[in-house]
């Protein structure tokens, strides 16, 4: 029925490409492209043989004009871009010169400056809507579902939600004293960042990890999380009604935070070149080659994860808490597709985002958050592709 080009051939685009096959009633045919075409031959030989039809492609993502001409020659009615942030831009171009739908799973980030927001991306909606194509922005777990929850609680529970807190746990252990389960580089300049809420209209800007608490995480324990900026704190502080404050916490063990104070320390975690027997190199790029590859962390991670989001309110009169949130078993993952839960949590919901999308049920010409759609289709193919959620009334709360 259609086709679709993944362009991105790493953790996620692994999960995602398992799951268009699965979903194979939907992507009769996709094309995984990327810069190193050997992996993307290797997702294909993995998969090759189920009803969907697979081919791949050697593309430079940062290069508008070989874009542009791999989309013209493929043709999909979808691009979904599992690359990376920096490519964000050249790939919406891409889409926009040849008419062609777009999603992504994390928001634009200029490759030499540690900055995350959605103004570049939502700087394209009136040329979006005039081309008649749908963006769909930030299509993972956090941000993704986490803006679907938040549609669904205001929905159906809410007449104005005051306050949301975002929890992202991480119970698993890849047994490694230093490793991160997404892209090391995008998530140490996410992680080594001021962190940031936002309260009463305005941002109130913290020190990296300035901001702890201590929570009992359903069917994982208690677990010790930290503030931190995050990019959907930006679009659900302006789609979602009557919101006063919105915080984004997330999980780290005491290991990984030892080790990334001392890399930062040394000066390994810099986004500066530096000069290196002749060459510049970028410090942390060279950590990243140093580091364990998080698609290689599926076999050896146990545990689990969950990640939710706890919202107050009104309704009726009444205040409502309200928490959702999805619990998911690194080994579950790993026997299904072969990857940890954080690549699985990404890569299921960009599936489920495209076929919204590709089935008219997510289809309006523009740019938009997930946030910005009708919730209950995809609650439903949250339940159906592999990340059941679960909901509570009377959650414990953050201080
Ligand atoms: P990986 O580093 O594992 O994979 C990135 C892939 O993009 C690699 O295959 C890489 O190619 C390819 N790539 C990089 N640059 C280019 C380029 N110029 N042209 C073509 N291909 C390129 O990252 P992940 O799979 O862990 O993450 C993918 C995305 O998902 C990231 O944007 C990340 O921020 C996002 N994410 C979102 C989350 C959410 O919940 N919303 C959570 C986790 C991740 P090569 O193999 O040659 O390096």
């Amino acid at each position: 029925m259609s086709r679709a080009l993944i362009i991105g051939a790493g953790g996620v685009a692994g999960v995602v490409v398992h799951k268009c096959c699965q979903n194979s009633e939907v992507f009769t045919e996709i094309c995984i492209a990327s810069r190193t075409k050997s992996k993307c031959d290797a997702l294909k030989a993995a998969l090759d043989g189920g009803k969907t039809k697979i081919t791949t492609a050697q593309v430079d993502a940062n290069n508008v004009d070989e874009l542009i001409a791999l989309i013209n020659d493929y043709k999909p009615e979808l691009v979904i871009n599992v690359a990376l942030p920096y490519q964000d831009l050249t790939i919406m171009d891409a889409c926009l010169a040849t008419k062609t739908h777009y999603l992504d799973t994390a928001n634009y980030e200029p490759e030499d400056t540690a900055k995350f927001e959605y103004s570049w991306q939502w700087a394209y909606r009136e040329r979006f809507e005039k081309a008649g194509i749908t963006a769909i922005l930030g299509c993972g777990f956090d941000p993704g579902v986490t803006g679907v929850f938040s549609a669904y609680a205001m929905k159906h529970y809410f007449d104005e939600i005051h306050e949301i807190d975002i929890l992202d746990c991480n119970g698993g252990d890849h047994g490694y004293p230093f490793a991160t389960n997404f892209n090391p580089e995008i998530n140490i300049r996410e992680v080594s960042a001021k962190g940031s809420y936002w309260e009463n209209g305005e941002w109130i800007e913290t020190e990296p990890m300035e901001i702890k608490r201590e929570y009992n995480f359903p069917e994982v324990g208690k677990k010790d999380m930290y503030l931190l900026h995050h990019e959907e704190l930006e679009s659900l502080g302006l789609n979602i009604k009557g919101i006063k404050r919105i915080r984004f916490f997330m999980t780290f063990g005491q290991s990984y935070l030892t080790h990334l104070k001392c890399l930062e320390n040394v000066g390994m975690t810099s986004i500066e070149p530096i000069e290196f027997e002749g060459k510049k190199i970028v410090p942390l790029q060279f950590l990243k080659a140093v580091l364990p590859d998080p698609a290689s962390l599926g076999l050896r991670t146990v545990g689990k994860t969950n990640i939710g989001c706890i919202y107050k309110g009104i309704k009726d009169g009444k205040e409502v808490h309200y928490y959702v949130y999805n619990v998911c078993d690194h080994q579950e993952c790993y026997k299904e597709v072969g990857s940890q839960a954080i690549s699985y949590t990404t890569g299921v919901p960009a599936m489920i985002g495209a076929a919204m999308l590709l089935t008219g049920k997510w289809k309006k010409p523009g740019v938009y958050n997930v946030e910005e759609f009708d919730p209950d289709p995809f609650m439903d193919a949250l339940n159906k592709w592999g990340l059941p959620w679960k909901e509570t009334f009377t959650p414990e709360l953050v201080d």
